[in-house]
């Protein structure tokens, strides 16, 4: 297949908003694609090179392709860089100079070529990257020019994402959305959307039923449910719960495999190389064969108290990790097992996976535990235990559901598993994590900063950030200082075409949805001024910077617009 035919998909999406035009057109290419090429199509389509747990980039910004585009065209680098100021796009900026009249370029040798500027590592990378790329955008087309600057940059300002691709799917190859349902629950063990269009293509629904846990590919996380008020909680779960401490660390999703040990983050990405101490933790204290837990991981200091989730971040690093393992020690909190010996345990209810959990455990140590829990129905039991546990510094409890279809619902926030944090017992509303989009620069004794930043809501449907609040205190002078480090590198000369906010709103900034910040609320009111479905954040407090969530997951606007009918 010739790469433009993906290429005329791209133009047709480009133009269109309707949710149902963008499946159909989707849908259609699916039926016609050969079976061969199936997968790398659905990748690209879905504006990747790979699955994005794989996390297989081409580690090209913005600055690089601009190089490329220039040496591709034999114009001038400042002319280049003329119009990627005017257009912000790499795409369009070499659909403008590059690009032969008549492509003939296959799917699969683009995908090819990109992939080599992937592999491409170690010194001398980045002059070998734009060489590839270079010699790609030679010989192709000016619209083909366009979507492979998009795909290397992973911009490619598309409204169709992984939820249309499943359902265009589910539509090319059942007949309609009825296996919608089957490919979720397949995505949530399988987040793997090439793999996905394969089995449907070749076995139909069969072929997604039978998506089984696999060693190394990591599953999406369960998560909680936010609760207004206790009494809702015993409301939803009825009977017996497992009360739990809630940590404040990281989780952390633990594959193994005989001596072989992997470690998945909640963004699914593979953060073993940065854990070795834990690795060998598991591997002399659990037993079996093989196993997928899940859990907390904490900072702790050397009398194994909790310390706070900022230190842990530290531990994020590509160097010096053997220094940081002696001077930040961690200790990883287990509650949960998904895969024991062969075996899914994802349809097992909390009280037969915890079981099994407990005997994979040989030995509870200084840096593996399971997580500190007491089995009650009993309110008065669960109110002295979350004292407890905010006095000793967490951020509150999990209360979980025991009922025989308390099942692991990856990827899901549902009502089998409810957060109950401190900010409730202080009166606060809660915690949000907020995606910053914007800034107002600093005046005073701010003006080596910003004053306060523009902070947004996620909207699953549109894909699109809604401004939320407006924020500018609880910020340290180490935050402060640290606020344009981090940002800066996002910005944006106008509004990102994800962010929705009114005319009103005037930052002096706009910055691309990337950083995630936890901000304690007081109050959700009505607010003509945000496009939150109308509704904002008042009295916001910046309590900290999230580097471990990415912007989709940020605090979505229905979980927003839940919380505010339940006031
Ligand atoms: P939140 O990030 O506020 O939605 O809270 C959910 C997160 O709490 C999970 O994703 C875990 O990372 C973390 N967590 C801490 N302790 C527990 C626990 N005992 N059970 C489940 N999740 C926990």
């Amino acid at each position: 297949m010739l790469f433009n035919k993906i290429v005329d998909v791209f133009e047709q999406l480009e133009k269109i908003t309707s949710g149902n035009k963008i499946r159909q057109i989707l849908a259609d290419f699916f039926k016609k694609c050969p079976k061969s090429e199936l997968k790398i199509a659905t990748y690209l389509l879905s504006g990747r090179i790979s699955s994005e747990y794989k996390g297989v980039i081409t580690g090209m910004s913005n600055s690089l392709v601009i190089r490329a585009i220039a040496l591709a065209s034999g114009k001038d680098k400042s002319l280049v860089i003329k119009i990627f100021k005017k257009t912000g796009d790499a795409g369009l900026t070499a659909q403008k100079l590059v690009g032969r009249k008549r492509a003939s370029l296959s799917v699969k040798r683009v995908f090819q070529s990109l992939h080599r500027i992937a592999k491409v590592k170690g010194s001398k990378s980045q002059d070998i990257k734009i060489i590839i790329l270079t010699n790609l955008l030679k010989i192709v087309s000016s619209k083909e020019a366009k979507y492979i600057s998009r795909l290397v940059v992973g911009k490619m300002r598309l409204g169709a994402g992984d939820r249309a691709i499943l359902d265009a799917l589910s539509i090319a190859f059942t007949g309609s959305k009825q296996a919608r349902k089957a490919l979720d629950n397949a995505y949530q063990v399988n987040p793997d959307l090439g793999d996905l269009a394969e089995r449907i293509a070749k076995k139909k629904i069969k072929g997604i039923t039978s998506v089984g846990v696999l060693f190394k590919r990591p599953i999406k996380s369960m998560l909680a449910q936010r609760s207004k008020s206790m009494q809702e909680i015993f409301n939803k779960i009825p009977g017996e719960m497992s009360v739990e401490e809630k940590y404040d660390g990281e989780r952390m999703q633990v594959h193994i495999k005989g001596k072989n040990i992997r470690i998945f983050s909640r963004r699914l990405e593979d953060i073993s190389q940065q854990y070795p101490d834990v690795v060998d933790c598991i591997r002399q204290n659990i037993r079996c064969k093989s196993a997928i837990l899940d859990g907390e991981c904490c900072a702790v200091d050397k009398k194994g108290k909790l310390l706070h989730f900022q230190t842990l971040m530290q531990r994020r690093r590509k160097y010096d990790i053997e220094k940081y393992i002696k001077k930040i020690p961690v200790c990883l909190f287990l509650f949960d097992i998904l895969y024991l010996n062969n075996k899914s345990y994802l349809q097992k209810s909390y009280p037969e996976r915890y079981k099994a959990l407990k005997s994979t455990v040989k030995r509870q140590t200084s840096c593996v535990r399971l997580a500190n829990r007491i089995v009650t129905k009993d309110p008065k039991k669960i109110q002295k235990f979350f004292k407890k546990m905010l006095k000793k510094g967490s951020e509150g409890i999990m209360i979980k559901s025991l009922a025989k279809d308390s099942v692991y619902k990856a990827g899901t926030r549902g009502w089998l598993w409810v957060k109950w944090k401190k900010e409730y017992a202080k009166g606060m509303v809660d915690t949000f994590d907020l995606v910053v989009v914007g800034a107002y620069r600093g005046k005073g004794k701010r003006a080596f900063s910003y004053g306060s930043v523009l902070c947004a809501v996620y909207d699953k449907k549109s894909k699109k950030y809604n401004t939320f609040t407006k924020l500018g205190t609880g910020f340290t002078d180490k935050n402060l200082r640290e606020l344009p480090k981090i940002l800066n590198k996002y910005k944006s000369k106008e509004k990102p075409f994800n962010v929705n906010a009114k005319k009103e709103i005037k930052p002096d900034v706009w910055f691309k949805p990337r950083i995630v910040v936890e901000v304690l609320g007081a109050e959700i009111t009505k607010s003509p001024l945000h496009t939150a479905n109308g509704l904002a954040l008042r009295f916001p407090r910046f309590l900290r910077f999230r580097p471990d969530k990415s912007a989709r997951q940020a605090t979505s606007i229905r979980e927003v617009v839940q919380f505010y009918r339940k006031k």
